[in-house]
């Protein structure tokens, strides 16, 4: 169908409910999660070859960002059950420590992760994939008198009608890549970049920044000689990221990577060439992230340090190619042949793809509602980098989110917001959403307040009810954590309350587990307290316990273990929800809380926070002047009534 627009002929495709524009790992995620809640939706990529593309490290998870998967995998997402069936290499990180920090960490194959990330898009009901570059996002005005989504139109002048669109174009937005003076105009690995949508963003006022990151270079592994290096194994005994992924399946052949490291002559090489470092000469833009700094800023930042951990990672099993992780750069290429010959087993390395910084335009998250709405447009959603944060996982947990509140949005439904003290999710989108972020935003668990309660071995008793809610997780799965839930507090329950006393019996079990024999009676809860002890090593005195799935005794564990730990977090998430529950009108005009001071007001108006918890975590607003508003709320409440 074709219609007059401004003197252009416009026609139409079909209309479909949403719009996603990109299908990296934010995209994907969006996308499926409108379509699995029954919403036609067109997902654009301006390269199908690069759908799930990991355009930079090949590992999924690590810190904090393992407890991302894990919780997109308790709501319904796909990206915990796509690393299983693609990893090579799987480790829990941090295992000598508390169960707060333990973080499974995988390495993907990443040509299989996005070649099967590509077949469960394409396997998905009411979802088109449409090889396109969206030019320009098309609004009109509602009853209200605001903008809303209409359509967008792509390169070819084709309008997709749609009652939402989620913007999900990651790295590529007037993307430019750097190798010291060489500058080409591509998106990551020499993907064509997304060049029109930008003035299209200019026209609808949404204001866009200038950030950039970058990626070490590829090797040729046949060149590495590995007998220099420290191998790194994965685990015996592999545990999937997924909550339906059946154990038995990911106990694979895993392949090792190596640690080496920078020394003084890598460091002399990269000081003798700063000046043609886009870095150092001043030719970069955009702010990078400081918390996944190049080899030069680490050189010059960290001059005291003699040398830097390099992983070597394997990209797959079918190429040569390895990543040199933790030598990311954007030196020129000959200096990039001298540095990396300088680390012990990679003096004859040959390079397969030079290490490259990237410079993109993304938005302020700060512009978005917690729903990842556009405040200023209804019916315009972001996700991922393209919301000024860095990571895969930062990414698909934003689509996530994104794609379940356009989906409940033209359902009519109750939006979907996760608080910090629920889920690392809620920290992240409320961390973008309120705070100034003035660099690439990547997780860690120091963000989080409450970590020990969001621990990744509980995210599904966290989160599932929400996946269940807005129907992404079926009766069958939710009806499994609510058993499981009964059965830990049950298990709890039993081992507190039977006492065990010094016999024979026990002590010479207690002697046989390494433990101290028993003065006085215990609890079997008490004595699991001991740090030596296990729910399993147990089994030696409890000999009547009931048989339970290992995802069950590992909680009862965890739960009684950290029990004082856990109550003293569980109080103050309680103070925490009254400030976060205390809510704000959506109209409230800041103007009139007059004994407001005037930075404190121009921050409210701009961020327009929903609660006083998140109020209270905007920059420039002081427990005073939280104080205010909370008295004015309280008097205008009194008024109404
Ligand atoms: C060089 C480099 C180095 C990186 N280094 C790090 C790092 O050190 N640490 C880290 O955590 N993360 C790093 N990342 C970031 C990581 O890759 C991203 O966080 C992640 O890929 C973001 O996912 P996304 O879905 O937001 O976007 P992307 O994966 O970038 O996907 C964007 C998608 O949008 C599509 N697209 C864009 N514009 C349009 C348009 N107009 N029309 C249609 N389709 C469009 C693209 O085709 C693509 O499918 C790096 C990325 C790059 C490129």
């Amino acid at each position: 169908m074709n219609q007059e627009n401004k003197g252009k002929t416009e026609y139409f495709a079909e209309a479909v409910d949403v719009c996603v524009v990109g299908a990296g790992h934010a995209g994907c995620e969006a996308a499926l999660a409108v379509a699995r809640l029954g919403l036609s939706c067109v997902i654009f990529t301006m390269n199908v070859e690069s759908i799930a593309m990991m355009p930079c490290n090949p590992h999924i998870g690590g810190s904090s960002k393992g407890h991302l998967v894990r919780e997109i995998d308790a709501l319904g997402g796909e990206m915990g059950k796509n690393i299983d069936k693609t990893f090579i290499q799987s480790k829990m990180l941090n295992t000598s420590k508390g169960p707060a920090v333990h973080s499974l960490r995988t390495q993907a194959d990443k040509a299989e992760y996005s070649k099967e990330m590509r077949k469960v898009l394409e396997a998905q009901e009411n979802l088109t994939i449409r090889q396109a570059e969206v030019t320009e996002v098309l609004t009109e005005t509602d009853e209200a008198g605001k903008p809303a989504i209409r359509g967008v139109r792509i390169h070819t002048g084709m309008v997709y009608p749609c009652r939402a669109v989620i913007l999900c174009t990651g790295t590529y937005l007037n993307a430019r890549c750097l190798v010291g003076e060489s500058i080409t105009e591509t998106g990551p690995g020499g993907m064509q970049r997304s060049t029109f949508l930008k003035d299209s963003l200019d026209k609808l006022g949404v204001a866009t920044r200038r950030f950039k990151t970058g990626t070490p270079a590829r090797m040729d592994g046949r060149t590495l000689d590995y007998s220099k290096m420290k191998i790194q194994e994965g685990d015996k005994v592999v545990i999937p990221f997924s909550y339906s992924t059946d154990p038995a399946t990911v106990q694979i052949e895993q392949v090792p990577c190596f640690l080496t490291y920078t020394n003084e002559e890598t460091h002399a090489v990269i000081r003798a060439n700063l000046d043609r470092s886009p870095i150092y000469a001043g030719i970069i833009e955009g702010t990078g992230p400081r918390y996944c700094p190049s080899i030069e800023d680490k050189v010059v930042k960290f001059a005291e340090k003699t040398r830097h951990q390099v992983f070597i990672e394997p990209e797959g099993r079918n190429t040569n190619e390895v990543y040199i992780d933790g030598m990311s750069s954007s030196m020129p290429d000959d200096v990039q042949q001298r540095m990396y010959r300088t680390v012990p087993g990679l003096e004859n390395c040959k390079i397969v793809k030079n290490a490259y910084a990237i410079e993109y335009d993304c938005i302020s998250a700060n512009d978005l509602k917690l729903t990842l709405e556009m405040r200023a447009i209804n019916g315009l959603f972001c996700a991922g980098q393209f919301n000024g944060s860095s990571g895969y996982e930062e990414a698909a947990a934003q689509g996530l989110i994104a794609g379940i509140n356009a989906a409940m949005q033209i359902k009519g439904e109750e939006p979907l917001v996760i608080e910090r003290s629920e889920g690392y999710i809620g920290v992240l989108i409320d961390d973008l959403v309120t705070k100034d972020n003035r660099e690439p935003y990547r997780m860690m668990t120091s963000r989080a307040e409450y970590r020990l309660l969001l621990r990744q071995d509980n995210a599904d008793l966290r989160l599932r009810k929400y996946g269940y809610r807005v129907g992404l997780i079926t009766k069958e799965e939710y009806d499994y954590v609510c058993y499981k839930e009964a059965e830990i507090e049950k298990e709890i329950k039993r081992l507190k309350g039977i006492k065990v006393g010094a016999s024979p019996k026990v002590q010479e079990a207690l002697k046989a587990l390494g433990s101290s024999p028993l003065g006085t009676a215990a609890t079997l809860a008490e004595l699991l307290c001991r740090p030596e002890l296990s729910y399993d090593k147990m089994e030696l005195i409890d000999t009547e316990r009931p048989a339970l799935d290992k995802a069950i005794r590992e909680q009862v564990e965890i739960q009684i273990k950290y029990e004082g730990y856990i109550e003293r977090q569980k109080k103050q998430v309680a103070e925490f929800e009254k400030l976060e529950h205390k809510k704000i009108p959506e109209g409230i005009d800041y103007d009139d809380v007059t004994s407001l001071r005037l930075e404190a007001r121009q921050k409210l108006k701009d961020a327009m926070p929903t609660s006083i918890g998140q109020a209270s975590r905007l920059s420039g607003v002081t427990p005073a002047d939280i104080a205010v508003l909370l008295v004015y709320l309280e008097k205008t409440t009194v008024e109404k009534r």
